[in-house]
């Protein structure tokens, strides 16, 4: 019997860039059979540098939706659980009466039909959040992408948006052709380059200012230290941090900590130092590199790094043509609260939930990726600037100083975006933004899905 014939998928989609965004759209777009999908990474392999990574309630709906919330359970340090839990505890922790707690986060806990499996796994921790080692988690991703559709050492240099498609050239000098192509290639994203630059030749110079990052005037050293050298360092004592996520607050300093790994191996540990007037200026030097022990002085971690912490302008369009950015070339945030792959991840599930609608053609693309931008612009540099006052309310610098009465409240107020909704009645107002616009366009010129 002759093999079926196999229709041509409606759309080409090019991922340049294979870190969390670009691996949860490439995973999200397959589950739709009638979209082609290519991962463009410049690594060698898939790979994840830093330590922990941490995600709330709304955030496991997402993967819980992607079908990745059982292997996820598998590697994580704390399983979401229903009961009500702290989500961080924040300690004044540079003064003489060192270590006294001023303010508690706690997740309202939603039992949102958690699966039976979740339910009977192993609880280490009680958060309302889960946490990963980044090497595990990116490993669940990796073992989930259909066979094929990542190409790895291929760095994009350049692309070419014409009427018949996308064109990317690569450093090896190979192209290939898409019809859309989306930049995740992270902060320093040379799709969002082109893309700027080339605005900004028509006629708007003022846009080349969103093409660098800019230095926030902090440093960050990031370590994973083994649970053991914790509990030797207590005398055989639990420390607090195997069981809730802490901040440790000072001026112009601070320390983020939690447990990750399957049975909270691993203690995740993050110390920024920040020099306010250094914000804005130009940081000479690598942005990550090694560092000695000494410098961040501790004996408990192994092979510390020393980031140089940049962020981009929040960014007036993500759109041109058939191209569009996603994740940090999006909207590379501060991580003071620890949301910058959240977005990128609450990215590739509404622009697949889009581009996998039915009426989607490459006729009406453009009102996909209207409503793309239109709806996840706003929500992610509000995430933007929300992080920027994490991290000033952190080390006592915002307007609040170190008054705890209004301290604490802003700082726990900060998380209320997690609950007023959810990622998915974000795709909804999204799909009814696009199908509206496609309902104007006249049925002929609709494409062939109409
Ligand atoms: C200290 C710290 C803690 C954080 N903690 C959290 C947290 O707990 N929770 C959270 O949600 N977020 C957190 N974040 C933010 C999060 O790490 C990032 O937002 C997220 O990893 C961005 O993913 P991405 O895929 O957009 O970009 P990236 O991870 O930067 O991936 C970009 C990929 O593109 C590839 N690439 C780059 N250029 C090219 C090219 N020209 N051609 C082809 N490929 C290319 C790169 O090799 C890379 O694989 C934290 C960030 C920091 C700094």
């Amino acid at each position: 019997m002759p093999a079926p014939i196999t229709p041509p998928p409606k759309l080409r989609m090019a991922v340049v860039g294979g870190g969390i965004g670009g691996l949860c759209l490439a995973l999200a777009l397959s589950k739709h059979s009638d979209i082609q999908v290519d991962v463009y990474e410049a690594a060698e392999q898939l790979k994840e540098i830093g330590a922990g990574v941490i995600f709330w309630e709304r955030t496991w709906e997402v993967f819980r939706s992607m079908g990745l919330s059982d292997d996820l359970t598998e590697v994580s340090g704390a399983p979401i659980d229903p009961k009500p839990s702290v989500g961080f505890d924040y300690f004044r922790s540079d003064s003489p009466n060192a270590g006294h707690q001023f303010a508690q986060f706690k997740p309202p806990c939603k039992l949102l039909g958690l699966t039976k499996r979740l339910l009977h796994a192993e609880i280490i921790l009680q958060d309302g959040c889960i946490r990963f080692h980044r090497a595990h988690f990116l490993d669940v991703l990796i073992k989930h992408l259909p066979e094929g559709i990542a190409h790895l050492k291929k760095r994009l240099l350049s692309y070419e948006d014409t009427d018949h498609g996308i064109t990317l050239n690569f450093a090896d000098g190979t192209t290939a052709s898409a019809d859309l192509l989306v930049g995740c290639d992270g902060i320093k994203s040379v799709v969002r380059k082109q893309m700027y630059e080339a605005e900004a030749a028509k006629g708007d110079p003022k846009l080349l200012q969103f093409i660098d990052p800019v230095w926030s005037g902090t440093m960050i050293y990031r370590a994973l230290a083994p649970a053991e050298r914790l509990f030797e360092a207590c005398n055989g004592r639990r420390h607090r941090i195997m069981d809730d996520a802490a901040v440790y607050c000072g001026k112009n300093k601070h320390i983020v900590s939690y447990a990750v790994g399957k049975g909270a191996t691993t203690v995740n540990i993050v110390a920024f130092a920040t020099n306010p007037e250094d914000e804005g200026k130009t940081y000479d030097g690598p942005w990550v590199t090694g560092c000695s022990a000494d410098e961040v002085r501790n004996h408990f971690v192994d092979q510390p790094l020393v980031w140089a912490l940049h962020c981009l302008k929040p960014l007036p369009f993500y759109t041109k043509g058939q191209v569009t950015l996603l994740g940090d070339a999006a909207h590379a945030m501060l991580p003071h609260q620890g949301v910058g792959a959240v977005q990128a991840i609450e990215d590739a599930y509404l622009l697949a939930g889009l581009l996998g609608d039915a009426a989607v053609t490459k006729d009406t693309l453009q009102h996909a990726l209207h409503a793309y931008e239109a709806t996840r612009l706003p929500f992610a540099n509000a995430r933007m600037a929300g992080s920027r006052m994490n991290g000033l309310m952190y080390e006592f610098n915002s307007e609040h100083g170190d008054n705890y009465e209004t301290l604490a409240p802003a700082i726990t107020s900060q998380w209320n975006w997690q609950w007023e909704n959810t990622a998915e009645d974000e795709v909804q107002k999204a799909l009814l933004l696009m199908r509206g616009r496609i309902k104007t366009m006249p049925v002929a010129s609709r494409g062939s899905n109409q």
